[in-house]
C-alpha cells in the first residue's frame, strides 16, 4: 500500500494550529526561515514513500534473528538506513556543532509522523537516538561529545535507552543493574535490562547505550540512579573501533507487532562488567533521563499521528473501491462504492479529525519546545518551557490513544479483509498498539499530567492555555460562518467543563489524592479533545479563505460537534466516579 505525506494538512497544522508562523514572526525562532518548511516535508514525504513505505510489511513479515549476541535485521533494512543517513535525514533537528541542521524541532515532529506512518518499526531507530543526542548534548561532558555525538547526529552509529528490568516497569526506581566505580574514572556496570528496542542490529557497525544504573552507596529509589554510556565498541583515542564492550543481547522477544524492531534483553557483565562513562553527575541520572524521555514522548505521540494518518489513507482508498449495496438515494443498477455509505462517511471523517487533532497536540508541544530552547527572552523562555511540559504526557498519550483507535476504525471500514494480513489494516493496528505502553504507559502520562503538570504554579500554565483557547473559540463565534455550524457553542462547553474539572483536580490533589488519581485517565482524554477542537479551528479560521479552506472548516466542525461535546461526560467521570472506584476493593474486583 503506497503512502503520500499529507502536506498541506501538515503545513497548516504547522503553522496555525501549533503557531510556527507568529513564533517566527515574534523573533522567537532566530534565523529560521519558515519558508523552507514545505520543501523540508516534500523531500521527506518522497524518501518516505520511496524508500521506507515498500518495507514496512516485508519487516513485518521477516522480523529480526538473533544468533550467538548478533541480531540481523529484515531484508532492505540496511540498505534503506544507509539512504536515511546519507539523504542527512538522521540530522535534521541536530546541533550544528557537531554536523546537525539545526532545523526546530517542530519541522523534525513533522518528519517523524513521516517516518512513523510509512514505517513505524524502522522510525523508532532513529527517534530513540534522537533522545541520546538531547541527552548527551544537553548533560555530557566535552571529552564524550567530541567521541560520540558527531556520529549520532550523523547516524553513522545508533542510540538506544535502557531502563526496563524485570522488575523496574513503570517504576524505575526499582532498577538493580550496579556500576562500581574503576579508578580510572570509568565504570564497570553489571546486570539485566529487557525490552530495549534496538539493542543490537546489523545497521551499523557501532551502537552507544544509555544504560541507568546504580551505584553500591546509592540512596534507594530515583534519587539513586545515574546514567552511563556504554559503547558496543570502545572507541580509541584516534576514533577508530577497540575492543567489544561487556554487553550483549542474549534475548529477542517476540511481539504483537513492530516485528522489525528487535526488542532485546541485554546483559552485562557476564565478562567482567561493561565499561561505561558517566553522564552528567552520580546520583543525577533521572534528571538527564528525563531530557531523553520527554524528547522521546513527544516521537511516541507522532508515532500514533503517523501509523493513524496511514490507515485512514488506506481506509479512505479502500472505502472508495469497494462496492456493496445501494446507497440511499441513487439511482441505477448495481452497487455504490461504500465510501458513499454514511455511517463510512462518518467514520472515514471521525478517523481523519481525530488524526488532525492528535497532530496538532504534537506539533503544538514541538514548537513550545522550540521556544523555550531558541528565545532569547527570558519571559517567553519561562512560559514556553511550561506549556511544553504541559503539553508533553497529552501529545503522548491523546495522540498514541488517537492512533489506537483510528487504526481500529481503520480495520472495520475494511470489514472481513481488514482482518486479513495482505491489506495492511491489521498491521496498523498490531503495531499501534505499543505506542499506548512504552515511554511511560498512557495512565502514567494522566498521573503526570494531573500530579505534576496541573498542580505546578497552582494550575497557572493550564489556565493561560485556557485563556488562550478561549480567543480562539471567540474568533469563531464572531466569524458568524454558518459553515461552523455550533463549534463555537459546543467548545465554549468544553472548555468551560475542561477548566471546572481541573479546579476539582486542583482542590484534591494534596488533600485527597487517590480521587485525583481515579480521575486522571478521563482527565487527560477531556484535555485532549478540548484542546484539539481549539486547534483545529483555529486552523479552518485560516484555511476558510483559500479556495480547498473549506473542508477545513468541516473537519473542525466535525471534531467539535462530535468529540469535544464529550466534554461534560469526561468531567462527570473524573468528579463523580472517584468514590466509585476508591471504593472498589480487591475482593469485588476479583
Ligand atoms: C516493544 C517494547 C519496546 C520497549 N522499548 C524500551 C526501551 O527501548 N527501553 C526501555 O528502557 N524500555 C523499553 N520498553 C519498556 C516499556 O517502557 C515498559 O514496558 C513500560 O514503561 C511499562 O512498564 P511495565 O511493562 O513494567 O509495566 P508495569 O509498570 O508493570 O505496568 C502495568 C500496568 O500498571 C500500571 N501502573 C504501573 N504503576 C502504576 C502506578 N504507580 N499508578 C497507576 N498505574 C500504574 C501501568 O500503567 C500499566 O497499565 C519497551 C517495551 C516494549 C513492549
Amino acid at each position: 500500500m503506497t503512502y503520500r505525506a499529507p502536506i498541506n494538512d501538515m503545513l497548516l497544522a504547522l503553522n496555525y494550529g501549533a503557531g510556527l508562523l507568529s513564533a517566527v514572526e515574534a523573533g522567537h525562532y532566530g534565523d529560521f526561515d519558515a519558508e523552507i518548511t514545505a520543501a523540508v516535508l516534500e523531500e521527506a514525504g518522497k524518501f518516505a514513500a520511496d524508500v521506507l513505505a515498500p518495507l514496512n510489511r516485508t519487516g513485518d513479515a521477516h522480523g529480526v534473528k538473533l544468533d550467538t549476541g548478533k541480531v540481523t535485521t529484515a531484508p532492505g533494512w540496511r540498505d534503506a538506513y544507509k539512504r536515511w543517513t546519507d539523504g542527512g535525514w538522521n540530522a535534521v533537528s541536530g546541533p550544528e556543532a557537531f554536523g546537525g541542521q539545526g532545523l526546530p524541532l517542530a519541522i523534525n515532529a513533522a518528519c517523524t509522523e513521516i517516518w512513523s506512518a510509512s514505517n513505524m518499526a524502522f522510525g523508532l531507530c532513529p527517534l530513540l537516538t534522537l533522545s541520546a543526542i538531547e541527552a548527551l548534548d544537553a548533560h555530557g561532558s566535552e571529552e564524550l561529545k567530541k567521541t560520540y555525538l558527531g556520529k549520532l547526529v550523523s547516524g553513522e552509529w545508533t542510540g538506544t535507552m535502557q531502563l526496563t528490568e524485570p522488575q523496574a516497569g513503570s517504576d524505575v526506581g526499582a532498577l538493580r543493574t550496579r556500576a562500581e566505580r574503576m579508578p580510572d574514572g570509568t565504570y564497570r556496570l553489571k546486570g539485566t535490562k529487557i525490552f530495549i528496542t534496538y539493542g543490537d542490529h546489523d545497521m551499523t557497525d557501532n551502537i552507544v547505550h544509555f544504560v541507568l544504573a546504580r551505584l553500591p552507596d546509592a540512596p534507594a529509589g530515583t534519587k539513586g540512579i545515574s546514567l552511563f554510556l556504554v559503547p558496543k565498541f570502545l572507541v580509541n583515542a584516534n576514533g577508530s573501533l577497540g575492543a567489544r564492550n561487556d554487553i550483549y543481547a542474549s534475548g529477542v522477544e517476540h511481539k504483537l507487532g513492530i516485528h522489525a524492531s528487535p526488542t532485546c534483553t541485554m546483559t552485562m557483565g557476564d565478562g567482567g562488567g561493561a565499561i561505561g562513562y558517566l553522564i552528567g553527575e552520580e546520583n543525577q541520572g533521572m534528571r538527564c533521563m528525563f531530557t531523553m524521555m520527554n524528547q522521546a514522548r513527544l516521537g511516541v505521540g507522532l508515532e500514533g499521528v503517523g501509523i493513524a494518518d496511514r490507515a485512514y489513507q488506506q481506509a479512505l482508498a479502500y472505502a472508495q473501491e469497494r462496492r456493496q449495496g445501494r446507497a440511499v438515494g441513487t439511482v441505477g443498477n448495481g452497487a455504490d462504492p461504500i465510501v458513499m455509505h454514511p455511517d463510512i462517511k462518518r467514520t472515514l471523517l471521525q478517523m481523519r479529525a481525530m488524526t488532525a487533532a492528535a497532530r496538532s497536540i504534537c506539533y503544538a508541544t514541538a514548537v513550545a519546545l522550540d521556544i523555550s530552547f531558541r528565545t532569547k527572552d527570558a519571559k517567553v523562555q519561562a512560559e514556553a518551557a511550561a506549556r511544553g511540559a504541559l503539553l508533553t504526557p497529552i501529545a503522548k498519550a491523546f495522540s498514541t490513544d488517537i492512533g489506537n483507535e483510528v487504526a481500529y476504525l481503520g480495520v472495520q471500514v475494511h470489514g472481513g479483509m481488514g482482518f486479513i494480513e495482505e491489506t495492511g489494516a491489521a498491521q496498523h493496528y498490531r503495531d499501534a498498539r505499543i505506542t499506548s505502553i512504552y515511554e511511560g504507559t498512557n495512565g502514567i502520562q494522566s498521573i503526570d499530567l494531573v500530579t505534576r503538570k496541573l498542580a505546578a504554579n497552582g494550575g497557572a500554565s493550564v489556565f493561560a492555555l485556557l485563556d488562550e483557547l478561549s480567543a480562539i473559540v471567540k474568533q469563531v463565534e464572531i466569524s458568524n460562518d454558518p459553515a461552523f455550524g455550533t463549534t463555537g457553542a459546543k467548545l465554549r462547553e468544553a472548555l468551560a467543563a475542561l477548566e471546572r474539572t481541573s479546579r476539582w483536580l486542583l482542590e484534591r490533589v494534596t488533600s485527597a489524592p487517590n480521587d485525583a488519581l481515579a480521575g486522571a485517565t478521563p482527565y487527560l482524554r477531556l484535555f485532549g479533545s478540548t484542546l484539539g477542537g481549539c486547534l483545529l479551528a483555529n486552523e479552518a479560521l485560516a484555511a476558510r479563505k483559500e479556495s480547498d479552506g473549506k473542508r477545513y472548516v468541516t473537519l473542525a466542525r466535525f471534531f467539535a460537534e462530535n468529540i469535544s461535546v464529550q466534554a461534560t461526560s469526561l468531567e462527570k467521570a473524573v468528579t463523580d466516579s472517584a468514590e466509585a472506584v476508591n471504593g472498589a476493593d480487591a475482593a469485588l474486583l476479583g
